[in-house]
């Protein structure tokens, strides 16, 4: 298989090849298909980290945006701020030929002002920051998001305070509009179980 039959738009395809990949993987070639499909379904997916998962959602994602609108359509959470750094590295990567898409990292050191209004496209970040900007500055508005990414969910869950910081901010996502992507390494019960609360209607993928 190649990425060219995953029919990724050209300029996302341009920063694949960027990146010095060949062929996609294993996820890539499964997942991928289905995440950029439309209509937009939501996905639960096993990976661990090492198999091409960051790849496979930042380019589902950035596949979502829409530059002819000023606001956060996608929200990418991690339970880490290396984690989100280092996704968010890999987005700015893969849209290197998209210059009109802006990402933002919602992550400790990172500030707004009051009132602000954020105009960028991607938020990806940290749940305690992103609450504190959604929900407490109201710097953007969770109910415009149209893809809903959270990765590591098992690592997430681990911690409770930001399990129920990524289950308030679920709230205000509009299932109706919104596409979601949950990624995991592990899937005991206590994973599956918060992973099926979070995400309407899923298509399961093991690897
Ligand atoms: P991840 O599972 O997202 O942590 O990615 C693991 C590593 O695999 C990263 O260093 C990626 O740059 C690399 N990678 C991801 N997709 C591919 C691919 N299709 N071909 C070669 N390397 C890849």
């Amino acid at each position: 298989k190649s990425f060219e039959a995953l029919h990724l738009k050209p300029e996302l395809l341009r920063g694949v090849y960027g990146m010095g990949y060949n062929a996609p993987s294993k996820i890539q070639e499964t997942a991928l298909p289905t995440l950029i499909a439309d209509p937009p379904q939501n996905m639960i997916a096993q990976s661990q980290s090492g198999t091409g998962k960051t790849a496979c959602f930042t380019l589902a994602m950035l596949t979502r945006v829409d530059t002819t609108k000023d606001y956060p359509q996608v929200l990418c959470l991690s339970p880490t701020y290396e984690l989100a750094i280092q996704t968010g590295e890999v987005a700015a990567r893969m849209a290197k030929f998209c210059p009109e898409i802006r990402i933002r990292y919602a992550v400790r050191g990172e500030d707004i002002q009051r009132g602000t209004k954020l105009t960028d496209h991607v938020i990806i970040g940290t749940p305690g920051k992103v609450q504190d900007w959604s929900l407490k500055y109201h710097a953007f508005d969770l109910s415009k998001i149209t893809v809903f990414v959270l990765d590591e969910a098992d690592v997430m869950i681990a911690q409770q305070g930001h399990q129920d910081q990524c289950t308030r901010l679920n709230k205000h996502i509009s299932k109706k509009t919104c596409q979601y992507m949950l990624f995991s390494a592990t899937y005991d019960k206590k994973v599956m179980e918060f992973a099926e609360y979070i995400v309407p209607s899923p298509i399961t993928i093991r690897l």
